[in-house]
């Protein structure tokens, strides 16, 4: 036996999962420890390059949170409406819990 009989000790908890979530950047409400969930850094570019050359205009970008994200990549950004702002704080409150929740349970004693 590789141990001589000892007992093996029990796994030590992930200190990945105690990394901050913050809300990605693209505005889709997704959940990331980076800028972006990956890919949607791309879908943003996507969406800036196509406003830029006037292929699409910044007004029919089909959702709010990118639109947003698009006109900040743009350098014209307009301050967060409500919702806007009401989404992020429910977005990093869920963050928050879902942290709260995902911590080890240590024993005392
Ligand atoms: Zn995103």
């Amino acid at each position: 036996m590789a141990n001589h009989g000892l007992p093996s000790l029990p796994s030590l908890p992930s200190s990945a999962r105690s990394r901050d979530l913050k809300p990605c950047e693209c505005g889709c409400s997704g959940l990331t420890q980076r800028r972006f969930v990956p890919g949607h850094d791309s879908i943003l570019k996507a969406w800036r390059i196509r406003v830029e050359r006037d292929v699409v205009k910044l007004e029919d970008i089909p959702h709010d949170g990118l639109r947003a994200a698009v006109a900040r990549e743009l350098g014209l950004a307009k301050p967060l409406t409500k919702a806007e702002l009401k989404a992020r704080k429910k977005a990093e409150a869920e963050a928050k819990a879902r942290e709260i929740a995902e911590m080890p349970i240590k024993n005392v004693g």
